[in-house]
Formats: C-alpha cells, structure tokens, sequence
C-alpha cells in the first residue's frame, strides 16, 4: 500500500475582516520592486473591495473575466501579458469564486513554467515551482482555496494541473467577503461542497482522514442550509470553513459519480461546476439515496431552480463525447463504484443517465 503524501497551503489566516491584513502578510514575499498582481473577479470592478486592495509601488490589479471557466488559451495570455509588461513578478493574489483562484494558481504557475498550460494538464508533469500566490475565496464550496489543482478547459480536454507545486502557498479565509453574494450562487457553489462531502464519504476510498473533514464539512452545510431559515453572517463563516474542510475531505479521498457526469455536462454544453453538479445529483438515487433526497430538501427549502431537460436535443455524437470525458475520470468512478466500476458503469448505463438530464 502506498499513501499519498500530499502538499498542502502553507499559511491560511481565518477571520472576519482578515483581509486587512493582506499588506503585511504578502509584504515580506515582495522581490525588488517587482509587482504583486491582485486577480480580482470582475464582480467586484466599481465595488468597494476593490478599493481596499492594499497597493503599492507597481502593483496592479487585473479584473478578470469569469464568465465562462477558466481556459488554457486565457491563462496563456494573462501569463504572457505580465511577462511583456512587468518581465517578473513577485506574486499573485487571486481575490474571487473558485474560477477566480484557479486563474491565479495556474498563472502563478505558468510565469516560472515553459510553454502552454495545456501541457500542464494532468497529473504531476508541471516541473518548476511558480510565484508565489495567495488564495482569497469571495464564494464558498468548491475547495479550490486548499486543493492540488487548476481545472482548466484546454483544446483537447478539461482537465487539472495537478501537482505539489499548485496549492497556494498562503490564503486568507474571510467570512465577510461572501456575504454579497447572490442566493443562487450562495446555493450553487454551497452543493459543490455539500456533493464533495457526500461523494468522500460514500466513497470505497475513504479513510478516517477524509471522513473527518467529511463529516465536519456535511454538519455545516447542514448547519447553513437546513437549519437556518435565513442567511446571516453565521453562515458566510460556517460555509467558508465547510468548503475548506470538504476541500481537506476529498484531497485524501476523490469525489464521485456527480462530479465525473458534470464534467461530460461541462465539457460539451459549458455548464459551470456548482450547478452541473446538481443538476446530476438531482438523479443519482440509484447512488446516494440518503444525500440526494437531503439534497432535494434543501432545493426546495432553499427556493432554488435546478436546470431540467438540458440534454434534450443533443445528438448521438454529442452524447458519444460526454460519456468518452465522463468515463475518462476512473479515479472518480472507482472511488464511486470499486475496483469493477467499468462493468457497473457501462455506456449504455451512462447514456441513460445523461438522457435524464
Ligand atoms: P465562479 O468562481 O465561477 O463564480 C461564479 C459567479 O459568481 C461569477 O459570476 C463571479 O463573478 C461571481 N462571484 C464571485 N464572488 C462573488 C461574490 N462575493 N458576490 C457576488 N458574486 C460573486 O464560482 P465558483 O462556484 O466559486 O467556482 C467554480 C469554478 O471553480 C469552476 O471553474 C470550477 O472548475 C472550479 N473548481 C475548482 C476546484 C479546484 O480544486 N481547483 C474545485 C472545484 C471547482
Ligand atoms: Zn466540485
């Protein structure tokens, strides 16, 4: 048996109003007067958060673009933008969503790596340690603030760069910074976390590591969307510790059967993380029976809309490309299903999935 022995953040600061403190955390990090970039999601463009950016000398702030996730071709360019303007950088501080973060740690990357991002993809093949960069989540759930990946839609495939070298090496967990966020997005990013708990410890690969954090991480979700009958600044902390613990939950164990459906959803239609996975895991009965009828409890406490009938019309080769990507994520489907997940998860099985949704 060999055990993993992941890398993780190396500095994480938790509280209301931690974000004041981002000048004298990234301070010592500053090489020369080489510029810290702040990628700020392009919600917060006019807002007052963008104001509080604690800028100095030729630092800049790039509001990014996060209407659709992030792609290879956009971290390519955003690496190269800084290198012909700045030629080094002391570092990158993504303040956003998950797609937000992932930009950040895939550009901090590709400013020390050779090449095109899309190389990247995969397991373990980035070589060089990037800049150095900070993570500060404004929306709850995905995990992306503690996990070894950048999911990134490439030309050939949607896919991670995986590695020790993509974790942040410092994030800043501020409850206060969710707290304008829409309810449906609050909801949407919230399940990402609420499927990542449910898929850890529903798991054959669950250990008491990841079940802790899973177990942890359930409770709040519950905490936030069951118990609650409205949102107050409570939830904002409860979620944003929920999503790191969901993100140490599945970082020794995988995600499952929603996650690896979304991302035939994802691939081919661009349908966003957090709602991709609950419009599957409206229909995963057959796989987690208790979690999805909780899940459907809080849909409708919550008064959320999940997407019906999205493959409807698509044809038999559009079908054909979703299940190739999904049935590409084995580690998700053995963690799901076992050792023999390939004669459970036939494509005709899967085809009468996607059919559903
Ligand atoms: P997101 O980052 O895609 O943002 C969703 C929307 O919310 C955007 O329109 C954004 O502008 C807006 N937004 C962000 N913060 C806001 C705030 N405080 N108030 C109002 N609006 C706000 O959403 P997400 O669900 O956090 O992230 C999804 C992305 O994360 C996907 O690209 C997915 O691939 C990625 N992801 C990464 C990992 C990982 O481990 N790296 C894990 C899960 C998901
Ligand atoms: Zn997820």
């Amino acid at each position: 048996m060999q055990f993993r022995n992941f890398k993780m953040v190396d500095y994480v600061v938790y509280g209301r109003g931690a974000f004041n403190q981002v000048d004298e955390i990234i301070a010592p990090h500053r090489k020369g007067d080489f510029p810290m970039i702040f990628f700020l999601d392009h919600f917060f463009e006019g807002k007052p958060l963008a104001s509080r950016v604690p800028l100095r000398g030729k630092d800049k702030i790039i509001f990014v673009d996060v209407t659709y996730e992030p792609k290879t071709i956009q971290v390519d360019a955003l690496a190269a933008e800084l290198k012909a303007t700045f030629g080094e950088v002391s570092g990158i501080i993504g303040i956003g969503g998950g797609s937000t973060l992932d930009l950040a740690k895939a550009v901090a990357l590709m400013m020390k790596n050779p090449g095109s991002s899309a190389d990247y993809q995969g397991w373990d093949l980035v070589q060089q340690a990037g800049v150095y960069k900070v993570g500060i989540p404004t929306l709850s759930g995905t995990g992306a603030e503690v996990s070894r990946t950048t999911v990134l839609t490439g030309p050939t495939r949607k896919l991670g760069m995986n590695s020790d070298f993509t974790p942040f090496d410092q994030i800043v967990l501020d409850p206060e910074l969710t707290k304008d966020a829409p309810a449906y997005q609050r909801f949407y990013t919230g399940m990402d976390c609420y499927i990542h708990c449910i898929e850890s410890l529903e798991g054959t690969f669950l250990n008491e590591f990841s079940k802790s954090y899973g177990e942890k991480a359930l409770e709040l979700c519950r905490k936030v969307f069951v118990e609650k009958n409205t949102w107050d600044d409570e939830c904002d902390d409860q979620l944003m510790m929920a999503s790191y613990a969901g993100g140490m939950s599945i970082a020794y164990s995988q995600v499952g059967v929603a996650h690896a459906v979304s991302y035939g959803l994802s691939y081919l239609l661009g349908t966003k993380h957090g709602i991709g996975n609950c419009i599957v895991m409206n229909h995963l009965e057959e796989y987690y029976p208790a979690g999805v009828k909780e899940f459907k409890h809080m849909v409708a406490k919550n008064n959320i809309d999940i997407p019906v009938d999205i493959c409807a019309n698509l044809s038999e080769a559009q079908f054909d490309a979703m299940i190739n990507v999904s049935l590409g994520m084995k580690p998700l489907w053995e963690n799901a299903l076992g050792p023999n997940w390939e004669s459970i998860m036939t494509r005709e099985k899967l085809r009468a999935l996607y059919n559903k949704l």
